[in-house]
């Protein structure tokens, strides 16, 4: 008998014992075609020697050192390669070890931001309807996912939730996409007039949302207007690229496709690549000096903060993702991929959308193409594409997501950066005969 608590505790998940480029082998020798890098983790692939090396070669030196007493070299230079390519002038970076943990961080840097600027009123949170942010409990009251949420509603702080921006169900007939983009912005405001702008310390949203949703873009425009409205009342904007950035939206940085920069920015995922667990919160000089000008001392933190080995892997790995020239490929191969979704999915009666930015695609599945209706919850469609994917050897991420009680099942897609366009083919292959055989 295993004595691991698993995720699943009815069913025994096979033993992974291998892992090379895009596929990963189990104990029975099968192989599968890892087409979501695990949750958007795996961007380089598996079995990368240079990154493997880096981290050997940091254990060899230093493997752990207190944040509480030292700095490392690996944590130092990281930072430094993180802030060289981040936008405007996010430029301090506290390095933690997972998603959760940063956009924790996030949240508790900006209401401390608020708190030492003698603002103490400030300390709700705005944030979108299916979105997620993470497990732990301030990451997870402030995702908008009902089904993650709804058990721990007695240990969830109040967080005011609007619509996401979510063109295929949320424009109007004869709306053009920029008048859409504005109009779901301009939620965030309606939201401040009715909770009290002053009572607000930030919003937080995914630049290209990821497991709740499916790869949903936002429509033009739409981030710069909120940019706006929350400069107009003062409230921070946190934006939470965990799994939409380093590099799998076609850029290192999601938001400088918006052509927006936060005050705080949160990101995990790619920059471990899964060598490493690892996440970092960046903020703004504005909001670090704050800080280091007020108490001097940011009222949190965790025994593994800053870990040099982590530090030295995620080094690696970014380091990796510019020599390598892996962004542009994003583009270059996440246009193929589209191109290839399209071409078998884009007529499918039961494919409503395709969508999503480089290597970051969803498909978003419906009863009816027409009337756009969800399937019933209760029939656990992505459930099933999930397990049936897996059986014939593909790993991919559907998730049930729920837009005002409906489910909305998706497909997500975030296969490593370097996926061949033999692949590719793979990839939609068996994709297409697991939801044929769901359905
Ligand atoms: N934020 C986003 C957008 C995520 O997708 C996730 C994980 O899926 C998290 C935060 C939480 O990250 P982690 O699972 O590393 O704690």
């Amino acid at each position: 008998m295993s004595h691991i608590f698993p995720r699943h505790t009815k069913s025994a998940p096979p033993v992974a014992v291998s892992g090379a480029g895009c596929y990963l082998t189990d104990a029975s020798g099968k192989q599968y075609l890892d087409a979501s890098g695990g949750a958007a983790v795996s961007c380089l692939g598996h079995g990368d020697r240079t990154i493997i090396d880096a981290i050997k070669n940091q254990l060899d030196t230093l493997a752990y050192a207190h944040t509480g007493f030292f700095t490392s070299e690996p944590a130092e230079k990281l930072a430094d390669l993180l802030v060289e390519h981040a936008p405007g002038d996010l430029d301090r970076v506290y390095l933690v070890s997972g998603g959760s943990e940063a956009m924790e961080a996030a949240l508790k840097l900006a209401r401390q931001y608020h708190y030492e600027r003698g603002d103490m009123n400030r300390g709700r949170i705005i944030a979108r309807k299916q979105s997620y942010h993470g497990n732990t409990l301030g990451a997870l009251a402030t995702g908008g996912n009902e089904w993650r949420r709804a058990q721990f509603a007695p240990l969830l702080m109040d967080v005011s939730h609007i619509d996401p921006c979510y063109e295929y169900r949320l424009r109007r007939e004869g709306e053009s996409l920029e008048d859409y983009g504005l109009r779901a912005a301009n939620l965030l405001e309606e939201e401040l007039q009715r909770v009290g702008p002053e009572t607000v310390m930030a919003f937080v949203a995914e630049p290209v949302v990821g497991a709740t949703a499916g790869a949903l873009t936002a429509a033009p425009g739409y981030f710069k207007r909120i940019r706006e409205i929350c400069d107009r009342h003062g409230i921070l904007l946190i934006l939470d690229e965990v799994m939409c950035g380093m590099g799998r939206t076609g850029a290192l940085f999601a938001c400088t496709q918006e052509d927006v920069v936060p005050d705080i920015l949160a990101i995990a995922k790619g920059l471990g690549a899964g060598y490493q667990p690892i996440g970092a919160m960046l903020c703004t000089s504005a909001v670090y000096d704050t800080i280091a000008d007020g108490s001097g001392f940011f009222q949190h933190g965790h025994t593994y903060l800053g870990h040099p080995t982590a530090a030295a892997g995620a080094h690696a790995v970014v380091s990796a993702l510019l020599d390598r020239n892996l962004i542009p490929r994003v583009t270059v191969q996440g246009d193929k991929l589209r191109r290839a979704l399209q071409a078998r999915f884009g007529q499918h009666a039961n494919i409503g959308d395709i969508r999503g930015k480089g290597l970051f695609m969803g498909l978003e599945l419906v009863e009816d193409r027409d009337t756009k209706a969800p399937y019933d919850p209760k029939r656990g469609l992505a459930g099933k594409i999930k397990k049936l994917a897996f059986e014939n050897g593909l790993i991919c991420y559907p998730m049930s997501g729920t837009i005002d009680g409906k489910s909305g099942d998706h497909v997500l897609l975030a296969p490593p950066f370097i996926i061949e366009d033999r692949q590719i083919d793979e990839l939609v292959d068996k994709l297409d005969r697991s939801i044929e055989q769901a359905l």
